[in-house]
């Protein structure tokens, strides 16, 4: 059961989806974040992305 490769994320303290909602669909995983599209829409302004279309 731990052959499997888990990085450890200390970062955020999750499982890999969402960090904000924990969704794991319509992930997005650019720019060294994990959030689902709806999440980051919200939150990229907030943290400096420009608008994503
Ligand atoms: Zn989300």
């Amino acid at each position: 059961m731990t052959s499997l490769i888990l990085r450890p994320t200390k970062k955020f303290g999750r499982v890999e989806g969402c960090v904000r909602c924990g969704r794991k669909r319509g992930m997005v995983r650019r720019y060294g974040i994990r959030m689902c599209r709806q999440c980051f829409r919200e939150t990229a302004p907030a943290i400096g992305f420009k608008k994503y279309s």
